[in-house]
């Protein structure tokens, strides 16, 4: 079912829009058929699983981290991740840029932003972002490049709401790619939009959409 179900969704994606296949905790065995069906872009949210699965799945695969990072897990995912979505604090893009200038790499980053109704999801919000990218200790992080921004939507089945979510984040990129990006052809990211919402964000200008059960099915936690 998983070649299958990612063919699907690929069908409904415009050409320029990356799938990125999150498979947090799903066995090998479940990314290695979506491997064999051509997914290259893989999505995990924790490092030590990342990092595992990264040792023993194909080398070229591109690994996206997309969840709360910890800075003292960020070792484990250096070496190898192509783009850390979840950039939610300056400490945290601080303690990235030291530990990929160990590493000799350049990381690609997105800023996380806080564009839900709910309490719980971390994020930047407008001025928090503002204040980060003018800073002096931002200007002196060499081994980071921003890329764009994510986002996440509320939990709900309200279409209208989740719309005016993706917009927000849309008009936040918009602004940070006036105002700080606008020579800058990497800052070209929107990544937003999971299983259940997006065709929504497509709509709505995403460049990257990050889904999982979709693909692989309903995940179990115990
Ligand atoms: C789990 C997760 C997803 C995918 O969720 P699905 O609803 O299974 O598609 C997308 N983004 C983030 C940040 C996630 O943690």
């Amino acid at each position: 079912m998983i070649k299958e179900n990612l063919l699907k969704i690929k069908a409904t994606l415009p050409e320029g829009v990356t799938l990125v296949a999150v498979s947090k905790t799903k066995p090998v065995s479940d990314l290695q058929e979506a491997y064999d069906a051509g997914q290259r872009v893989f999505g995990e949210n924790h490092a030590l699983e990342m990092r595992d699965k990264h040792e023993v799945l194909p080398q070229d695969i591109q690994w996206h981290f997309i969840g709360h990072l910890q800075t003292n897990k960020i070792k484990y995912i250096i070496p190898f991740v192509t783009l850390i979505h979840s950039i939610d604090s300056a400490n945290l893009l601080e303690a990235v840029n030291k530990e990929a200038k160990k590493h000799e790499r350049i990381v690609d980053c997105l800023l996380q932003f806080h564009i839900a109704q709910e309490e719980t999801k971390f994020g930047l919000d407008m001025d928090e972002a503002r204040q980060l990218l003018d800073s002096e200790a931002f200007k002196q992080m060499q081994n980071i490049r921003i890329c764009g921004v994510m986002g996440m939507a509320t939990f709900t089945d309200d279409e209208a709401e989740i719309r005016k979510e993706f917009k927000c984040l849309k008009a936040i990129f918009d602004t940070l790619k006036q105002d700080y990006f606008a020579d800058q052809p990497q800052f070209k990211e929107i990544s937003m939009g999971m299983s259940d919402d997006y065709p929504i964000a497509v709509e709505e200008g995403a460049t990257m959409v990050r889904v999982g059960s979709k693909i692989f099915g309903a995940r179990n936690y115990n």
